[in-house]
């Protein structure tokens, strides 16, 4: 069953409670991303955009979904959530 899902399971940001993926990006850090996509127009310039694959793409039993970073010209992708949270300067001070 939790293989037909697209991405891993979308969890409530503890701060805004807006729905993220958690994902772990290239170098293998762990990052929540925004579960809705936005266009690069919305995004503006500077913030990475990620393309989410889900997990199975990954190691065996590593459940979690992999970030990869998408060039600059990508039309639309996924958002750090630290990028996008209202609350962010809760998680810059209680992760540390
Ligand atoms: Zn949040």
């Amino acid at each position: 069953m939790e293989e037909a899902r697209p991405y891993t399971t979308t969890r409530p940001c503890k701060g805004c409670g807006e729905p993220m993926i958690w994902a772990v990006t290239p170098a293998g850090s762990k990052i929540p991303l925004d579960a809705e996509p936005v266009s690069r127009t919305l995004a503006g310039l500077r913030p990475t955009l990620y393309r989410v694959e889900p997990a199975d793409a990954m190691l065996g039993e590593d459940k979690t979904a992999r970030a990869v970073p998408l060039p600059q010209d990508a039309p639309e992708g996924h958002l750090s959530h630290f990028v996008t949270c209202e609350k962010r300067d809760q998680f810059r001070k209680g992760r540390r």
